[in-house]
Protein backbone atom coordinates (compact mmCIF):
# COMPACT_ATOMS: atom_id res chain seq x y z
CA UNK A 1 0.00 0.00 0.00
CA UNK A 2 0.94 3.61 -0.65
CA UNK A 3 -0.17 6.81 1.07
CA UNK A 4 0.73 9.99 -0.70
CA UNK A 5 0.23 13.30 1.23
CA UNK A 6 1.05 16.30 -0.21
CA UNK A 7 0.02 20.03 0.42
CA UNK A 8 1.79 23.63 1.26
CA UNK A 9 4.06 23.94 4.07
CA UNK A 10 2.23 24.04 7.84
CA UNK A 11 -0.55 21.71 6.78
CA UNK A 12 0.16 19.57 9.44
CA UNK A 13 1.70 16.82 6.60
CA UNK A 14 4.56 15.25 8.29
CA UNK A 15 2.74 14.80 12.25
CA UNK A 16 -0.11 13.30 10.77
CA UNK A 17 1.99 10.88 8.02
CA UNK A 18 4.14 9.35 11.35
CA UNK A 19 0.60 8.97 12.83
CA UNK A 20 -0.85 7.09 10.27
CA UNK A 21 2.76 5.00 9.88
CA UNK A 22 2.78 4.09 12.82
CA UNK A 23 -0.70 3.14 13.22
CA UNK A 24 -0.66 0.76 9.92
CA UNK A 25 2.57 -0.59 10.52
CA UNK A 26 4.42 1.67 7.02
CA UNK A 27 7.12 3.12 6.25
CA UNK A 28 7.19 6.56 6.93
CA UNK A 29 9.43 8.89 4.52
CA UNK A 30 10.20 12.50 4.85
CA UNK A 31 10.90 13.66 0.72
CA UNK A 32 10.80 17.60 2.63
CA UNK A 33 13.95 16.70 4.50
CA UNK A 34 16.07 15.40 1.73
CA UNK A 35 15.66 18.63 -0.39
CA UNK A 36 16.12 20.33 2.80
CA UNK A 37 19.17 17.68 3.13
CA UNK A 38 20.65 19.46 -0.57
CA UNK A 39 20.14 22.94 0.61
CA UNK A 40 21.95 22.26 3.58
CA UNK A 41 24.99 20.42 2.52
CA UNK A 42 25.01 23.72 -0.15
CA UNK A 43 25.64 26.12 2.90
CA UNK A 44 28.43 24.44 3.86
CA UNK A 45 29.90 23.46 0.93
CA UNK A 46 29.80 26.56 -1.42
CA UNK A 47 27.64 29.25 0.90
CA UNK A 48 25.09 31.17 -0.39
CA UNK A 49 25.11 30.76 -3.74
CA UNK A 50 21.81 29.28 -5.09
CA UNK A 51 22.35 30.61 -8.51
CA UNK A 52 24.94 28.33 -9.31
CA UNK A 53 22.69 25.41 -10.61
CA UNK A 54 26.29 23.58 -11.39
CA UNK A 55 27.55 23.65 -8.04
CA UNK A 56 24.08 22.62 -6.58
CA UNK A 57 23.49 19.79 -8.76
CA UNK A 58 27.06 18.09 -8.66
CA UNK A 59 26.84 18.73 -4.84
CA UNK A 60 22.71 17.10 -4.89
CA UNK A 61 24.76 14.00 -6.84
CA UNK A 62 27.45 13.60 -4.15
CA UNK A 63 25.30 13.65 -0.83
CA UNK A 64 24.18 10.38 0.52
CA UNK A 65 20.81 11.11 2.87
CA UNK A 66 19.92 8.22 5.25
CA UNK A 67 17.04 8.17 7.42
CA UNK A 68 16.93 6.04 11.05
CA UNK A 69 13.74 6.65 12.94
CA UNK A 70 13.56 10.23 13.44
CA UNK A 71 16.48 11.16 13.00
CA UNK A 72 17.83 12.43 9.33
CA UNK A 73 21.79 11.85 8.31
CA UNK A 74 23.36 14.04 5.35
CA UNK A 75 26.32 12.00 4.54
CA UNK A 76 26.41 9.97 7.87
CA UNK A 77 26.75 13.55 9.77
CA UNK A 78 23.26 13.47 12.35
CA UNK A 79 21.15 16.66 10.61
CA UNK A 80 17.48 16.26 12.07
CA UNK A 81 17.65 19.80 13.52
CA UNK A 82 20.15 21.49 11.23
CA UNK A 83 17.72 21.21 8.27
CA UNK A 84 14.85 22.79 10.24
CA UNK A 85 16.81 26.75 10.60
CA UNK A 86 14.57 29.08 8.74
CA UNK A 87 17.75 29.68 6.83
CA UNK A 88 17.70 26.49 5.18
CA UNK A 89 13.60 26.65 4.75
CA UNK A 90 14.21 29.40 3.01
CA UNK A 91 16.62 28.18 0.42
CA UNK A 92 15.23 24.88 -0.08
CA UNK A 93 13.29 25.90 -2.71
CA UNK A 94 16.09 27.18 -4.10
CA UNK A 95 17.46 23.56 -4.83
CA UNK A 96 14.00 22.10 -5.08
CA UNK A 97 13.11 23.99 -8.48
CA UNK A 98 16.09 22.34 -10.07
CA UNK A 99 14.98 19.82 -12.63
CA UNK A 100 18.25 17.66 -11.92
CA UNK A 101 18.17 17.58 -8.31
CA UNK A 102 14.34 16.82 -8.03
CA UNK A 103 15.67 13.55 -10.44
CA UNK A 104 17.65 12.72 -8.38
CA UNK A 105 15.32 12.43 -5.80
CA UNK A 106 12.57 11.28 -7.03
CA UNK A 107 14.53 8.61 -7.92
CA UNK A 108 15.09 7.52 -4.95
CA UNK A 109 11.73 8.33 -3.19
CA UNK A 110 10.35 5.51 -5.48
CA UNK A 111 13.11 3.03 -5.21
CA UNK A 112 12.32 3.12 -1.52
CA UNK A 113 8.56 2.89 -2.03
CA UNK A 114 9.30 -0.59 -4.40
CA UNK A 115 10.24 -2.28 -0.91
CA UNK A 116 8.39 -0.65 1.61
CA UNK A 117 4.74 -0.14 2.09
CA UNK A 118 5.11 3.66 2.57
CA UNK A 119 3.32 6.66 3.41
CA UNK A 120 5.34 9.73 2.12
CA UNK A 121 4.47 13.32 2.42
CA UNK A 122 5.89 16.58 0.32
CA UNK A 123 4.11 18.73 -2.65
CA UNK A 124 4.96 16.18 -5.91
CA UNK A 125 4.22 12.95 -4.45
CA UNK A 126 0.59 12.63 -5.70
CA UNK A 127 1.53 13.73 -9.14
CA UNK A 128 5.02 12.54 -9.58
CA UNK A 129 6.50 10.04 -7.38
CA UNK A 130 3.66 7.92 -6.75
CA UNK A 131 0.80 8.44 -9.60
CA UNK A 132 -0.67 5.03 -8.73
CA UNK A 133 -0.56 5.48 -5.40
CA UNK A 134 -3.94 4.09 -3.78
CA UNK A 135 -4.75 6.79 -1.69
CA UNK A 136 -3.67 10.48 -2.43
CA UNK A 137 -4.65 12.97 0.35
CA UNK A 138 -3.82 17.12 -0.24
CA UNK A 139 -4.36 18.54 3.53
CA UNK A 140 -4.73 22.05 2.91
CA UNK A 141 -5.28 24.76 5.72
CA UNK A 142 -5.81 28.71 6.17
CA UNK A 143 -2.43 30.76 5.91
CA UNK A 144 -2.98 32.48 9.69
CA UNK A 145 -3.42 29.09 10.89
CA UNK A 146 -0.66 27.54 9.78
CA UNK A 147 1.79 30.17 10.45
CA UNK A 148 0.34 30.14 13.86
CA UNK A 149 1.15 26.21 14.06
CA UNK A 150 4.19 27.37 12.92
CA UNK A 151 5.34 30.08 15.28
CA UNK A 152 4.08 27.47 18.51
CA UNK A 153 6.59 25.21 17.25
CA UNK A 154 9.54 27.44 16.88
CA UNK A 155 8.49 29.58 20.18
CA UNK A 156 9.14 25.58 22.06
CA UNK A 157 12.27 25.43 20.23
CA UNK A 158 13.16 28.48 21.49
CA UNK A 159 13.91 30.30 18.23
CA UNK A 160 10.72 32.38 18.15
CA UNK A 161 9.50 35.31 15.37
CA UNK A 162 7.34 37.54 14.66
CA UNK A 163 3.85 35.87 13.79
CA UNK A 164 3.89 38.19 10.68
CA UNK A 165 7.43 37.32 9.04
CA UNK A 166 6.54 33.02 9.79
CA UNK A 167 3.30 34.19 7.61
CA UNK A 168 5.09 35.91 5.00
CA UNK A 169 7.84 33.21 4.68
CA UNK A 170 5.29 30.52 4.33
CA UNK A 171 3.27 32.34 1.73
CA UNK A 172 6.53 32.88 -0.35
CA UNK A 173 7.62 29.12 -0.06
CA UNK A 174 4.30 28.25 -1.09
CA UNK A 175 4.30 30.45 -4.06
CA UNK A 176 7.61 29.11 -5.22
CA UNK A 177 6.59 25.69 -4.86
CA UNK A 178 3.30 26.36 -6.65
CA UNK A 179 5.05 28.24 -9.50
CA UNK A 180 8.26 26.33 -10.46
CA UNK A 181 7.87 23.84 -13.49
CA UNK A 182 9.45 20.69 -12.72
CA UNK A 183 7.20 18.55 -9.60
CA UNK A 184 5.03 22.05 -8.53
CA UNK A 185 2.93 21.53 -5.43
CA UNK A 186 -0.90 20.27 -7.10
CA UNK A 187 -4.19 18.97 -5.89
CA UNK A 188 -4.44 15.92 -8.07
CA UNK A 189 -7.90 15.29 -9.22
CA UNK A 190 -7.80 11.99 -7.37
CA UNK A 191 -6.72 13.54 -4.11
CA UNK A 192 -9.14 13.37 -1.09
CA UNK A 193 -8.59 17.18 -0.02
CA UNK A 194 -8.87 17.99 3.90
CA UNK A 195 -8.93 21.23 5.01
CA UNK A 196 -7.47 20.92 8.57
CA UNK A 197 -8.00 24.52 9.33
CA UNK A 198 -9.72 24.88 12.80
CA UNK A 199 -9.27 20.94 13.52
CA UNK A 200 -7.35 18.89 15.60
CA UNK A 201 -4.46 16.60 14.80
CA UNK A 202 -7.07 13.35 16.22
CA UNK A 203 -9.56 14.88 13.93
CA UNK A 204 -7.66 14.77 10.31
CA UNK A 205 -6.46 11.51 11.59
CA UNK A 206 -10.24 9.93 12.19
CA UNK A 207 -10.68 11.43 9.17
CA UNK A 208 -8.01 9.88 6.86
CA UNK A 209 -8.14 6.62 8.76
CA UNK A 210 -11.81 6.54 7.70
CA UNK A 211 -10.64 6.54 3.84
CA UNK A 212 -7.68 4.28 4.65
CA UNK A 213 -9.75 1.16 6.28
CA UNK A 214 -12.14 1.94 3.41
CA UNK A 215 -9.20 1.30 0.83
CA UNK A 216 -7.86 -1.47 2.88
CA UNK A 217 -11.30 -3.87 2.68
O1 LIG B 1 7.82 19.53 3.65
P1 LIG B 1 8.87 20.57 3.98
O2 LIG B 1 8.29 21.86 4.46
O3 LIG B 1 9.94 20.05 4.87
O4 LIG B 1 9.55 20.87 2.56
C1 LIG B 1 10.56 21.83 2.43
C2 LIG B 1 10.65 22.29 0.99
O5 LIG B 1 11.12 21.20 0.19
C3 LIG B 1 9.35 22.71 0.33
O6 LIG B 1 9.02 24.06 0.58
C4 LIG B 1 9.64 22.44 -1.14
O7 LIG B 1 10.34 23.51 -1.72
C5 LIG B 1 10.55 21.24 -1.10
N1 LIG B 1 9.86 19.99 -1.38
C6 LIG B 1 9.60 19.66 -2.69
N2 LIG B 1 9.05 18.47 -3.01
C7 LIG B 1 8.72 17.59 -2.06
C8 LIG B 1 8.93 17.91 -0.69
C9 LIG B 1 9.49 19.13 -0.39
O8 LIG B 1 9.90 20.45 -3.58
N3 LIG B 1 8.21 16.40 -2.40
Amino acid sequence: MQIAIDGPAGAGKSTIAKKIAAAYNMTYLDTGAMYRCIAHSVLNQIGDHFDNETDIVNIARKTEIRFEGNQVFCNNKEVTSEIRTPLVSRHTSDVARIKAVRDLMVAQQREYAKDHAVVMDGRDIGSVVLPTAELKFFLDADVLERAIRRKKEMDEKGNGKALEEIKNDIESRDANDKNRSEGPLVQVEDAIVIDTTGKSIEEVYQEMKTHIDEARQ
